[in-house]
């Protein structure tokens, strides 16, 4: 049984080949945090990006 995650910038709707996946939620969000900030000047820390990149996980 694997609860792996993947996120993919294109879910957020951005022009983006992006794709991270890891173990679980919270190590997922770590990887996609760092990206976000330097590729798309989105602040991770402003719980709005943190919840439309959770809600972008499948
Ligand atoms: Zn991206």
């Amino acid at each position: 049984m694997q609860e792996q995650k993947t996120f993919r910038c294109k879910d957020l709707g951005l022009a983006c080949e992006f794709e991270e996946k890891a173990e679980n939620e919270k190590e997922l969000m770590k990887r996609v945090e760092g990206h976000v900030q330097t590729a798309h000047q989105m602040n991770p820390e402003h719980p709005e990006t943190q919840e439309k990149i959770r809600k972008a996980m499948k």
